[in-house]
Protein backbone atom coordinates (compact mmCIF):
# COMPACT_ATOMS: atom_id res chain seq x y z
CA UNK A 1 0.00 0.00 0.00
CA UNK A 2 1.02 3.28 -0.87
CA UNK A 3 2.14 5.97 1.72
CA UNK A 4 2.01 9.67 1.81
CA UNK A 5 5.02 12.04 2.72
CA UNK A 6 4.76 15.20 4.85
CA UNK A 7 5.97 17.86 6.96
CA UNK A 8 3.62 17.04 9.69
CA UNK A 9 0.57 14.84 10.71
CA UNK A 10 -1.72 16.09 13.82
CA UNK A 11 -4.04 13.32 15.10
CA UNK A 12 -6.94 15.07 15.71
CA UNK A 13 -9.13 18.10 14.46
CA UNK A 14 -10.38 19.33 17.62
CA UNK A 15 -9.59 22.73 19.18
CA UNK A 16 -6.15 21.85 19.56
CA UNK A 17 -5.22 19.88 16.67
CA UNK A 18 -7.04 22.46 14.48
CA UNK A 19 -5.29 25.23 15.64
CA UNK A 20 -1.85 23.90 15.67
CA UNK A 21 -2.61 22.44 11.94
CA UNK A 22 -3.61 25.56 10.70
CA UNK A 23 -0.81 27.87 12.36
CA UNK A 24 1.68 25.56 11.26
CA UNK A 25 0.04 25.81 7.72
CA UNK A 26 0.33 29.36 7.37
CA UNK A 27 3.36 29.44 8.15
CA UNK A 28 4.41 26.91 5.07
CA UNK A 29 4.79 23.86 6.80
CA UNK A 30 2.99 20.79 4.72
CA UNK A 31 0.14 19.53 7.21
CA UNK A 32 -2.16 16.84 7.23
CA UNK A 33 -4.90 16.66 10.01
CA UNK A 34 -6.25 13.24 10.65
CA UNK A 35 -9.63 12.52 12.93
CA UNK A 36 -12.32 9.58 13.05
CA UNK A 37 -15.21 12.22 13.16
CA UNK A 38 -16.60 12.86 9.87
CA UNK A 39 -16.20 16.28 10.36
CA UNK A 40 -13.42 18.72 12.19
CA UNK A 41 -14.09 20.28 15.81
CA UNK A 42 -13.73 17.82 18.42
CA UNK A 43 -15.86 17.02 21.67
CA UNK A 44 -16.82 20.80 22.29
CA UNK A 45 -17.25 22.16 18.77
CA UNK A 46 -18.61 18.95 17.21
CA UNK A 47 -20.55 19.86 13.98
CA UNK A 48 -24.87 19.35 14.29
CA UNK A 49 -26.02 17.11 11.83
CA UNK A 50 -28.93 17.60 9.26
CA UNK A 51 -30.92 20.42 10.30
CA UNK A 52 -29.29 21.16 13.36
CA UNK A 53 -26.56 22.65 11.56
CA UNK A 54 -28.49 25.94 11.83
CA UNK A 55 -29.01 26.23 15.23
CA UNK A 56 -27.12 29.36 16.84
CA UNK A 57 -25.11 28.67 19.86
CA UNK A 58 -21.52 29.65 21.02
CA UNK A 59 -20.28 26.03 20.25
CA UNK A 60 -22.02 26.22 16.97
CA UNK A 61 -20.62 29.10 15.86
CA UNK A 62 -17.23 28.24 16.70
CA UNK A 63 -17.16 24.80 15.25
CA UNK A 64 -18.45 26.50 11.63
CA UNK A 65 -15.40 28.93 12.26
CA UNK A 66 -13.35 26.42 13.07
CA UNK A 67 -14.51 24.57 9.94
CA UNK A 68 -14.33 27.06 7.51
CA UNK A 69 -11.36 28.24 8.36
CA UNK A 70 -9.59 24.73 8.10
CA UNK A 71 -11.59 24.26 4.81
CA UNK A 72 -9.79 27.74 3.39
CA UNK A 73 -6.58 26.77 4.46
CA UNK A 74 -3.88 24.43 3.09
CA UNK A 75 -4.15 22.20 5.56
CA UNK A 76 -5.13 18.18 4.24
CA UNK A 77 -7.94 17.40 6.33
CA UNK A 78 -8.90 13.49 6.20
CA UNK A 79 -11.80 13.08 8.12
CA UNK A 80 -13.41 9.56 9.01
CA UNK A 81 -10.02 8.31 9.83
CA UNK A 82 -9.67 6.45 12.79
CA UNK A 83 -5.78 6.00 14.04
CA UNK A 84 -5.33 2.21 14.86
CA UNK A 85 -1.40 2.79 14.56
CA UNK A 86 1.69 5.06 15.16
CA UNK A 87 5.46 4.25 15.06
CA UNK A 88 8.43 5.21 14.56
CA UNK A 89 9.89 3.57 11.55
CA UNK A 90 13.24 2.58 9.84
CA UNK A 91 14.18 5.98 8.97
CA UNK A 92 13.25 7.53 12.24
CA UNK A 93 9.97 9.26 11.03
CA UNK A 94 6.71 8.95 12.50
CA UNK A 95 4.38 6.33 10.56
CA UNK A 96 0.56 7.27 11.04
CA UNK A 97 -1.88 3.99 10.37
CA UNK A 98 -5.47 5.16 9.67
CA UNK A 99 -8.75 3.05 8.93
CA UNK A 100 -10.96 5.63 6.54
CA UNK A 101 -14.09 5.42 4.21
CA UNK A 102 -11.61 4.56 1.57
CA UNK A 103 -9.77 1.92 3.36
CA UNK A 104 -6.22 1.47 4.93
CA UNK A 105 -3.78 4.99 4.50
CA UNK A 106 -0.49 5.45 6.09
CA UNK A 107 0.79 9.16 6.59
CA UNK A 108 4.59 9.94 7.14
CA UNK A 109 6.36 12.73 8.54
CA UNK A 110 8.85 13.69 10.43
CA UNK A 111 7.12 15.31 12.84
CA UNK A 112 4.17 14.26 14.81
CA UNK A 113 1.09 16.60 16.81
CA UNK A 114 -0.96 14.17 19.15
CA UNK A 115 -4.34 15.94 20.06
CA UNK A 116 -6.39 13.47 20.57
CA UNK A 117 -8.58 14.85 23.34
CA UNK A 118 -9.86 12.74 26.62
CA UNK A 119 -12.18 10.57 27.76
CA UNK A 120 -14.89 10.74 30.21
CA UNK A 121 -14.93 9.42 33.33
CA UNK A 122 -17.46 7.63 36.08
CA UNK A 123 -16.49 6.30 38.87
CA UNK A 124 -18.87 2.83 39.28
CA UNK A 125 -21.68 2.71 41.70
CA UNK A 126 -24.24 0.10 42.38
CA UNK A 127 -25.95 -0.37 39.30
CA UNK A 128 -23.73 2.11 37.06
CA UNK A 129 -24.12 -0.36 33.83
CA UNK A 130 -27.91 -0.64 33.93
CA UNK A 131 -28.94 0.71 30.53
CA UNK A 132 -30.01 4.47 31.14
CA UNK A 133 -27.35 4.94 32.84
CA UNK A 134 -25.39 7.07 30.77
CA UNK A 135 -21.79 9.51 30.60
CA UNK A 136 -22.56 13.03 30.97
CA UNK A 137 -20.15 14.26 28.32
CA UNK A 138 -21.18 11.63 26.45
CA UNK A 139 -24.90 13.51 26.60
CA UNK A 140 -23.59 16.37 25.23
CA UNK A 141 -22.99 14.86 22.16
CA UNK A 142 -26.96 13.52 21.82
CA UNK A 143 -27.75 17.13 22.57
CA UNK A 144 -25.69 18.70 20.14
CA UNK A 145 -25.02 16.60 17.61
CA UNK A 146 -28.97 14.94 17.33
CA UNK A 147 -31.06 17.15 19.38
CA UNK A 148 -31.85 13.84 21.64
CA UNK A 149 -32.82 14.13 24.77
CA UNK A 150 -31.64 11.04 27.05
CA UNK A 151 -35.00 10.38 28.82
CA UNK A 152 -37.84 11.86 30.10
CA UNK A 153 -37.27 12.33 34.22
CA UNK A 154 -33.41 12.49 34.06
CA UNK A 155 -31.20 12.81 37.10
CA UNK A 156 -27.91 14.51 36.39
CA UNK A 157 -25.07 13.95 38.45
CA UNK A 158 -21.06 13.99 39.43
CA UNK A 159 -18.82 16.97 38.83
CA UNK A 160 -17.68 20.80 37.21
CA UNK A 161 -19.74 22.88 34.54
CA UNK A 162 -20.94 20.02 32.28
CA UNK A 163 -23.35 19.58 35.47
CA UNK A 164 -25.57 22.89 34.57
CA UNK A 165 -24.74 23.06 30.89
CA UNK A 166 -26.39 19.50 30.15
CA UNK A 167 -29.68 20.57 33.03
CA UNK A 168 -29.82 23.83 30.68
CA UNK A 169 -29.87 22.33 27.44
CA UNK A 170 -32.20 19.54 28.68
CA UNK A 171 -34.31 22.03 29.70
CA UNK A 172 -34.21 23.98 26.53
CA UNK A 173 -35.49 20.43 24.80
CA UNK A 174 -38.29 20.94 26.81
CA UNK A 175 -37.61 18.34 29.64
CA UNK A 176 -37.22 18.66 32.82
CA UNK A 177 -34.27 16.87 35.22
CA UNK A 178 -35.12 15.46 38.44
CA UNK A 179 -32.74 16.91 40.26
CA UNK A 180 -28.48 17.93 39.74
CA UNK A 181 -26.20 16.14 42.12
CA UNK A 182 -23.15 18.05 42.37
CA UNK A 183 -19.94 16.44 43.97
CA UNK A 184 -18.91 20.02 45.13
CA UNK A 185 -20.36 22.38 47.44
CA UNK A 186 -21.36 25.96 47.29
CA UNK A 187 -18.41 27.05 49.03
CA UNK A 188 -16.29 25.05 46.69
CA UNK A 189 -17.43 26.72 43.74
CA UNK A 190 -17.45 29.89 45.82
CA UNK A 191 -13.86 29.71 46.94
CA UNK A 192 -12.51 29.18 42.96
CA UNK A 193 -15.03 32.50 42.05
CA UNK A 194 -11.54 34.59 41.92
CA UNK A 195 -10.02 31.79 39.23
CA UNK A 196 -13.14 31.64 37.32
CA UNK A 197 -13.80 35.51 37.18
CA UNK A 198 -10.17 35.67 35.26
CA UNK A 199 -12.29 34.79 31.71
CA UNK A 200 -16.11 36.87 32.57
CA UNK A 201 -17.79 35.68 29.20
CA UNK A 202 -17.54 31.79 30.81
CA UNK A 203 -18.21 32.91 33.96
CA UNK A 204 -21.65 34.40 32.78
CA UNK A 205 -22.51 31.76 30.43
CA UNK A 206 -22.28 29.61 33.52
CA UNK A 207 -24.30 31.87 35.48
CA UNK A 208 -26.88 32.00 33.24
CA UNK A 209 -27.13 27.95 33.35
CA UNK A 210 -27.60 28.20 36.77
CA UNK A 211 -30.10 30.59 36.44
CA UNK A 212 -31.94 28.67 34.27
CA UNK A 213 -31.78 25.82 36.15
CA UNK A 214 -33.18 27.55 39.41
CA UNK A 215 -36.18 29.21 37.27
CA UNK A 216 -37.22 26.30 36.41
CA UNK A 217 -37.32 24.58 39.90
CA UNK A 218 -35.05 22.06 39.58
CA UNK A 219 -33.51 21.04 43.25
CA UNK A 220 -29.53 21.27 42.80
CA UNK A 221 -28.27 19.26 45.75
CA UNK A 222 -24.32 20.08 46.46
CA UNK A 223 -21.85 17.84 48.07
CA UNK A 224 -23.79 14.66 47.23
CA UNK A 225 -23.28 11.57 44.87
CA UNK A 226 -24.99 8.85 43.27
CA UNK A 227 -24.97 5.62 45.55
CA UNK A 228 -26.75 3.43 43.13
CA UNK A 229 -29.17 2.64 40.80
CA UNK A 230 -31.99 0.25 40.23
CA UNK A 231 -33.99 -0.88 37.55
CA UNK A 232 -35.27 -4.03 35.45
CA UNK A 233 -32.85 -3.78 32.23
CA UNK A 234 -33.50 0.09 33.08
CA UNK A 235 -33.21 2.93 35.22
CA UNK A 236 -36.09 3.07 38.01
CA UNK A 237 -34.58 4.66 40.78
CA UNK A 238 -31.43 6.67 41.55
CA UNK A 239 -30.39 7.32 45.24
CA UNK A 240 -28.17 9.45 46.30
CA UNK A 241 -26.07 10.67 49.66
CA UNK A 242 -24.17 13.12 51.22
CA UNK A 243 -20.52 13.20 50.59
CA UNK A 244 -17.80 14.82 52.23
CA UNK A 245 -14.66 17.05 50.87
CA UNK A 246 -13.08 13.85 49.40
CA UNK A 247 -16.37 12.56 47.49
CA UNK A 248 -16.49 9.58 50.27
CA UNK A 249 -19.90 8.88 51.44
CA UNK A 250 -21.25 10.59 54.82
CA UNK A 251 -23.66 9.71 56.99
CA UNK A 252 -26.89 11.81 56.40
CA UNK A 253 -30.33 11.01 54.52
CA UNK A 254 -30.54 9.37 51.50
CA UNK A 255 -32.89 11.33 48.86
CA UNK A 256 -34.30 8.70 45.51
CA UNK A 257 -35.39 9.88 42.54
CA UNK A 258 -37.89 7.30 40.13
CA UNK A 259 -35.83 8.50 37.60
CA UNK A 260 -35.43 6.67 34.03
CA UNK A 261 -32.34 7.98 32.52
CA UNK A 262 -28.99 8.89 34.56
CA UNK A 263 -26.34 11.29 32.89
CA UNK A 264 -23.41 11.27 35.18
CA UNK A 265 -19.79 11.95 34.52
CA UNK A 266 -16.77 12.69 37.30
CA UNK A 267 -14.15 14.24 35.01
CA UNK A 268 -12.62 13.56 32.30
CA UNK A 269 -9.10 11.05 31.99
CA UNK A 270 -6.32 13.03 28.88
CA UNK A 271 -6.49 10.58 26.15
CA UNK A 272 -2.47 10.24 26.23
CA UNK A 273 -2.09 6.89 24.22
CA UNK A 274 0.10 8.40 21.28
CA UNK A 275 2.63 9.35 23.39
CA UNK A 276 2.43 6.21 25.92
CA UNK A 277 3.06 3.88 22.35
CA UNK A 278 6.06 6.03 21.57
CA UNK A 279 7.26 6.29 24.76
CA UNK A 280 6.86 9.56 25.92
CA UNK A 281 8.36 10.25 29.62
CA UNK A 282 5.02 10.39 31.52
CA UNK A 283 4.18 12.12 34.96
CA UNK A 284 1.05 11.32 37.07
CA UNK A 285 -1.09 14.53 37.63
CA UNK A 286 -4.57 14.29 39.72
CA UNK A 287 -5.15 17.74 38.41
CA UNK A 288 -4.45 17.24 34.95
CA UNK A 289 -6.93 14.10 35.13
CA UNK A 290 -4.44 11.09 35.14
CA UNK A 291 -1.05 10.39 33.06
CA UNK A 292 0.43 12.64 30.54
CA UNK A 293 3.71 13.60 28.69
CA UNK A 294 5.98 15.62 29.86
CA UNK A 295 6.26 18.87 27.55
CA UNK A 296 7.87 22.16 27.15
CA UNK A 297 5.78 25.51 26.91
CA UNK A 298 5.68 24.39 23.06
CA UNK A 299 3.94 20.84 23.58
CA UNK A 300 7.83 18.80 22.94
CA UNK A 301 7.60 16.19 24.62
CA UNK A 302 10.66 13.55 26.07
CA UNK A 303 10.15 12.24 21.85
CA UNK A 304 12.03 14.58 19.10
CA UNK A 305 9.40 15.80 16.85
CA UNK A 306 6.47 14.59 18.85
CA UNK A 307 4.64 17.33 20.05
CA UNK A 308 1.21 16.81 22.67
CA UNK A 309 -1.50 19.03 22.60
CA UNK A 310 -4.80 19.78 24.53
CA UNK A 311 -6.71 17.61 27.08
CA UNK A 312 -4.47 14.72 25.52
CA UNK A 313 -1.78 16.68 27.40
CA UNK A 314 -3.84 17.17 30.27
CA UNK A 315 -7.32 18.67 30.90
CA UNK A 316 -7.38 22.54 30.77
CA UNK A 317 -10.50 23.25 28.63
CA UNK A 318 -11.05 24.52 25.07
CA UNK A 319 -9.91 27.86 24.82
CA UNK A 320 -6.56 26.36 26.48
CA UNK A 321 -6.77 23.92 23.56
CA UNK A 322 -6.61 26.46 21.41
CA UNK A 323 -4.04 28.62 22.50
CA UNK A 324 -1.45 25.79 23.14
CA UNK A 325 -2.34 24.50 20.00
CA UNK A 326 -1.52 27.96 17.97
CA UNK A 327 2.06 27.89 20.29
CA UNK A 328 2.19 24.47 19.14
CA UNK A 329 1.80 25.01 15.35
CA UNK A 330 4.18 27.88 15.87
CA UNK A 331 6.47 25.30 17.01
CA UNK A 332 6.74 23.25 14.68
CA UNK A 333 7.27 25.72 12.16
CA UNK A 334 10.32 26.89 14.04
CA UNK A 335 11.90 22.88 13.67
CA UNK A 336 10.97 22.59 10.36
CA UNK A 337 12.74 25.65 9.29
CA UNK A 338 10.00 28.06 8.19
CA UNK A 339 10.30 30.23 11.04
CA UNK A 340 13.52 31.63 12.23
CA UNK A 341 14.42 32.21 16.09
CA UNK A 342 13.46 35.84 15.82
CA UNK A 343 10.16 35.59 14.03
CA UNK A 344 9.15 32.67 16.22
CA UNK A 345 9.90 34.23 19.27
CA UNK A 346 7.57 37.79 18.14
CA UNK A 347 4.66 35.40 17.27
CA UNK A 348 5.02 32.96 20.27
CA UNK A 349 4.57 35.98 22.97
CA UNK A 350 1.47 37.37 23.45
CA UNK A 351 0.05 33.29 22.68
CA UNK A 352 2.61 32.25 26.36
CA UNK A 353 1.07 35.54 27.81
CA UNK A 354 -2.72 34.43 27.07
CA UNK A 355 -1.88 30.96 28.00
CA UNK A 356 -0.69 32.18 31.42
CA UNK A 357 -3.99 34.21 31.92
CA UNK A 358 -5.96 31.42 30.65
CA UNK A 359 -4.36 29.12 33.18
CA UNK A 360 -6.31 30.58 36.28
CA UNK A 361 -9.44 29.74 34.70
CA UNK A 362 -8.57 26.01 33.43
CA UNK A 363 -6.86 25.24 36.75
CA UNK A 364 -10.12 25.79 38.72
CA UNK A 365 -11.99 24.03 36.65
CA UNK A 366 -9.46 21.23 36.15
CA UNK A 367 -9.51 20.93 39.62
CA UNK A 368 -13.54 20.13 39.95
CA UNK A 369 -12.95 17.55 37.54
CA UNK A 370 -10.04 15.90 39.03
CA UNK A 371 -10.48 12.29 40.22
CA UNK A 372 -10.82 12.98 44.21
CA UNK A 373 -9.62 10.08 46.67
CA UNK A 374 -13.18 9.35 48.76
CA UNK A 375 -15.20 8.33 45.34
CA UNK A 376 -13.09 5.55 44.73
CA UNK A 377 -12.83 4.20 48.63
CA UNK A 378 -17.01 4.44 48.39
CA UNK A 379 -16.75 1.53 45.13
CA UNK A 380 -18.50 -0.96 46.58
CA UNK A 381 -16.45 -4.69 46.15
CA UNK A 382 -19.48 -5.96 44.00
CA UNK A 383 -19.17 -3.34 41.38
CA UNK A 384 -17.41 -3.86 38.20
CA UNK A 385 -14.88 -1.21 37.53
CA UNK A 386 -13.42 -2.71 34.17
CA UNK A 387 -17.33 -3.41 32.19
CA UNK A 388 -14.96 -4.58 28.61
CA UNK A 389 -13.96 -7.88 30.81
CA UNK A 390 -16.83 -8.06 33.99
CA UNK A 391 -13.95 -7.38 36.13
CA UNK A 392 -15.10 -6.07 39.83
CA UNK A 393 -12.98 -4.08 42.94
CA UNK A 394 -13.34 -7.05 44.71
CA UNK A 395 -11.01 -9.27 41.97
CA UNK A 396 -8.82 -6.10 42.08
CA UNK A 397 -8.22 -5.98 45.51
CA UNK A 398 -7.67 -9.86 45.47
CA UNK A 399 -5.26 -9.71 42.47
CA UNK A 400 -3.34 -6.84 44.81
CA UNK A 401 -3.13 -9.22 47.63
CA UNK A 402 -1.93 -11.78 46.00
CA UNK A 403 1.11 -9.74 44.76
CA UNK A 404 -0.55 -7.83 41.38
CA UNK A 405 2.00 -4.46 42.31
CA UNK A 406 1.36 -3.02 39.15
CA UNK A 407 -1.55 -2.05 36.31
CA UNK A 408 0.06 -4.20 34.36
CA UNK A 409 0.71 -7.24 36.53
CA UNK A 410 -3.30 -6.56 37.25
CA UNK A 411 -3.73 -6.48 33.62
CA UNK A 412 -2.12 -10.12 33.60
CA UNK A 413 -4.26 -11.53 37.23
CA UNK A 414 -7.65 -10.03 35.95
CA UNK A 415 -8.00 -8.82 32.61
CA UNK A 416 -8.83 -5.27 33.89
CA UNK A 417 -7.76 -3.21 31.14
CA UNK A 418 -7.55 -6.05 28.49
CA UNK A 419 -11.02 -5.73 26.74
CA UNK A 420 -11.78 -3.58 23.33
CA UNK A 421 -11.49 0.30 25.42
CA UNK A 422 -7.91 -0.75 26.34
CA UNK A 423 -8.24 0.83 29.67
CA UNK A 424 -9.45 3.92 28.51
CA UNK A 425 -12.32 4.46 30.48
CA UNK A 426 -11.58 2.01 33.81
CA UNK A 427 -7.55 2.26 34.08
CA UNK A 428 -7.18 5.42 35.78
CA UNK A 429 -10.01 4.18 38.41
CA UNK A 430 -8.55 0.58 38.62
CA UNK A 431 -5.87 1.73 39.59
CA UNK A 432 -6.36 4.18 41.79
CA UNK A 433 -8.53 1.20 43.81
CA UNK A 434 -4.87 -1.26 43.73
CA UNK A 435 -2.60 1.92 44.82
CA UNK A 436 -5.12 2.52 47.89
CA UNK A 437 -5.34 -1.19 48.58
CA UNK A 438 -1.56 -1.52 48.69
CA UNK A 439 -1.45 1.68 50.40
CA UNK A 440 1.06 3.11 47.92
CA UNK A 441 1.20 6.13 46.20
CA UNK A 442 -0.93 6.08 42.93
CA UNK A 443 2.44 6.47 40.72
CA UNK A 444 3.92 3.49 42.64
CA UNK A 445 1.02 1.34 40.55
CA UNK A 446 2.19 2.88 36.85
CA UNK A 447 0.23 3.18 33.75
CA UNK A 448 -1.20 0.49 31.43
CA UNK A 449 1.89 -0.03 29.00
CA UNK A 450 -0.19 1.09 25.26
CA UNK A 451 0.13 -1.24 22.38
CA UNK A 452 -1.52 -0.93 18.99
CA UNK A 453 -4.21 -1.37 17.99
CA UNK A 454 -5.35 2.35 19.60
CA UNK A 455 -8.71 1.88 18.22
CA UNK A 456 -10.42 -1.36 17.57
CA UNK A 457 -9.82 -2.64 13.74
CA UNK A 458 -11.37 -5.76 11.77
CA UNK A 459 -8.56 -7.38 10.50
CA UNK A 460 -10.31 -7.79 7.33
CA UNK A 461 -10.68 -4.34 6.66
CA UNK A 462 -6.59 -3.84 6.89
CA UNK A 463 -5.89 -6.50 5.04
CA UNK A 464 -8.28 -6.22 2.28
CA UNK A 465 -9.43 -8.68 -0.04
CA UNK A 466 -6.21 -10.59 -1.15
CA UNK A 467 -5.50 -14.34 -3.21
CA UNK A 468 -3.10 -16.60 -0.60
CA UNK A 469 -0.99 -17.10 -3.59
CA UNK A 470 -0.02 -13.14 -3.85
CA UNK A 471 1.58 -13.87 -0.32
CA UNK A 472 5.42 -13.69 -1.05
CA UNK A 473 6.81 -16.97 0.65
CA UNK A 474 10.39 -16.58 1.42
CA UNK A 475 12.82 -19.33 0.17
CA UNK A 476 13.78 -22.24 2.84
CA UNK A 477 17.12 -21.07 4.51
CA UNK A 478 20.33 -23.66 2.55
CA UNK A 479 21.01 -26.53 4.66
C1 LIG B 1 -17.38 13.15 25.21
C2 LIG B 1 -16.91 14.55 25.59
C3 LIG B 1 -17.79 15.64 25.46
C4 LIG B 1 -17.39 16.92 25.82
N1 LIG B 1 -18.28 17.96 25.73
C5 LIG B 1 -17.88 19.21 26.10
C6 LIG B 1 -18.80 20.32 26.05
O1 LIG B 1 -19.96 20.15 25.69
N2 LIG B 1 -18.35 21.54 26.43
C7 LIG B 1 -17.06 21.74 26.85
O2 LIG B 1 -16.68 22.87 27.18
N3 LIG B 1 -16.18 20.73 26.90
C8 LIG B 1 -16.56 19.47 26.56
N4 LIG B 1 -15.67 18.44 26.66
C9 LIG B 1 -14.29 18.74 27.01
C10 LIG B 1 -13.67 19.24 25.69
O3 LIG B 1 -13.64 18.16 24.79
C11 LIG B 1 -12.29 19.76 25.74
O4 LIG B 1 -12.02 20.64 26.75
C12 LIG B 1 -11.80 20.35 24.40
O5 LIG B 1 -12.60 19.97 23.33
C13 LIG B 1 -10.40 19.84 24.21
O6 LIG B 1 -9.99 20.01 22.88
P1 LIG B 1 -8.97 18.98 22.24
O7 LIG B 1 -8.69 19.49 20.88
O8 LIG B 1 -7.85 18.74 23.15
O9 LIG B 1 -9.75 17.60 22.16
P2 LIG B 1 -11.07 17.15 21.43
O10 LIG B 1 -11.98 18.27 21.18
O11 LIG B 1 -11.58 16.00 22.21
O12 LIG B 1 -10.55 16.62 20.01
C14 LIG B 1 -9.81 15.43 19.90
C15 LIG B 1 -10.07 14.84 18.53
O13 LIG B 1 -9.19 13.73 18.35
C16 LIG B 1 -9.86 12.75 17.61
N5 LIG B 1 -9.23 11.45 17.88
C17 LIG B 1 -8.91 10.91 19.08
N6 LIG B 1 -8.32 9.71 18.92
C18 LIG B 1 -8.28 9.48 17.59
C19 LIG B 1 -7.80 8.39 16.80
N7 LIG B 1 -7.21 7.30 17.33
N8 LIG B 1 -7.94 8.48 15.44
C20 LIG B 1 -8.47 9.58 14.87
N9 LIG B 1 -8.96 10.64 15.57
C21 LIG B 1 -8.85 10.59 16.91
C22 LIG B 1 -11.30 12.83 18.11
O14 LIG B 1 -12.20 12.33 17.16
C23 LIG B 1 -11.48 14.32 18.37
O15 LIG B 1 -12.10 14.98 17.29
C24 LIG B 1 -16.07 17.13 26.31
C25 LIG B 1 -15.19 16.04 26.43
C26 LIG B 1 -15.60 14.75 26.08
C27 LIG B 1 -14.64 13.60 26.24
Amino acid sequence: MASTETDLIVIGAGPAGASAAMVADSNGVDVHLVDEATQAGGQVWRAPIGDLEKSDTPETREGSSLRTRLATSGVKTLSGERVWSVLINTDGLFQVDSLGPDGPTTLIAPRLVAATGAYERIVPFHGWTTPGVMGLAAATILLKSHAVVPGKRPVIAGAGPLLLSVAAGILDAGVKPLAVIDLDSRADWLTRLPSLATQPKLVARGAGWAARVRRAGVPILHRHSVRSVDGHNQVELVTVSPVDASGAFTDGQDRQFNADALLVGHGLTPGADIPRLLSAKMQHSVVRGGYVPDTDAHGQTSVDGLFAVGDGAGIRGADAAVTRGQICGLAVAKESGHLSDVEFGRKVKPLLKACKKQSHFSDAIAETLALRSGQVTSVPKSAVVCRCEDVTRAEIEAAGSAGASDVNQLKHFTRSGMGPCQGRLCGEIAATILSQHLGVARQTVGTLTARPPLRPVAMGDLTGTFSYDDIPIPEPAPL
